[in-house]
């Protein structure tokens, strides 16, 4: 049997349910080894999960998630071994956070004009430390019944082209990647088989990405084998994960259901030394 690498988990330093802690500790009792912790533009997880888990003998990797726009699209792109303590990868991500904060308040006045009383308030009292995003919405809506259910919130009001919908702003694939890797760490494209077409993987290729995320809960087999193989053709490593955020409709079961062999991670970490031995 593999050893099992989930690399792609959030916390409630964005908009996963869980404490760091206690998704450490969870993800220990499924059996995974390594996690890669990959909060949306926050890093606030570190350096405390990392000590937390080598008390419980799981090895956490240092990792982030940021959105990029590419023509009308959102991709996202996953940052693993980045210093988090970098000036500037902090500097841009604090910026990331703000506009977050300040797209969410023009949600909210979208939802007010077609009335529904939400505040602001309470959204940002839901995101606490996180940062925000439009899951906080969407559960603020279900708590103060305005609808019945997570997706409901989406599919009517914040989904994109829905009439509460609003963008965020994001850097360019291109300068994710060069953001992380000046940050010491290498970039994968996040879940492809979600929004990325072949034509597109081809472009953004080209925009400094280490590699690809293969695994991930919107991946069928015949996907998987299929971001595998461009990997492989295209010289570029592989990543995946659970994607966990935990929650109603994102049941612990999802964790230790979608993971990667630790081998891989050992690339990963080949790479990583030899980028660092350049500098
Ligand atoms: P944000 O980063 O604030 O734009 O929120 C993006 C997150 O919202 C995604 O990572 C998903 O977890 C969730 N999300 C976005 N669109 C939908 C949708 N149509 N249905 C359910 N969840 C969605
Ligand atoms: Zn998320
Ligand atoms: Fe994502
Ligand atoms: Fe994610």
């Amino acid at each position: 049997m593999s050893i099992k690498a989930d690399l792609h988990t959030h916390t409630n330093r964005s908009d996963g349910i869980y404490s760091p802690d206690e998704l450490i500790r969870k993800a220990h009792s499924k059996g995974i080894v390594i996690l890669g912790i990959t909060d949306h533009d926050n890093l606030g997880a570190f350096p405390r999960a990392i000590e937390f888990g080598a008390s419980l003998g799981v090895e956490v990797i240092p990792g982030v998630e940021l959105s990029a726009n590419v023509a009308e699209k959102e991709i996202h792109i996953l940052g693993y071994f980045v210093d988090f303590t970098n000036g500037r990868l902090l500097e841009y991500l604090k910026l990331l956070r703000d506009e977050r904060a300040k797209r969410a308040v023009r949600i909210v006045e979208k939802l007010n004009q077609l009335n529904i009383p939400l505040k602001f308030e309470s959204v940002q009292r839901r995101a606490g430390s996180g940062a925000i995003g439009r899951p906080h919405i969407a559960m603020v809506l279900v708590d103060e019944g305005f609808v019945s259910d997570y997706q409901t919130a989406f599919n009517r009001y914040i989904g994109f082209g829905c009439p509460a919908y609003e963008k965020k702003f994001n850097l360019a694939p291109a300068e994710a990647c060069s953001l992380i890797a000046s940050a010491g760490g290498l970039s994968f494209l996040a879940h492809p088989g979600r929004s990325v077409d072949d034509k597109l993987l081809k472009t953004l290729i080209k925009s400094g990405l280490d590699g690809i995320e293969v695994v991930h809960p919107s991946h069928n087999e015949n996907l998987v084998s299929h971001y595998r193989g461009i990997a492989a053709r295209n010289f570029l490593l592989e990543s995946g994960g659970s994607d966990f955020h935990g929650g109603k409709d994102n049941d612990d079961d999802v964790l230790g259901s979608y993971y990667i062999d630790i081998s891989r991670v050992d690339e990963m970490k080949r790479k990583r030394n030899s980028h660092a031995a350049n500098f």
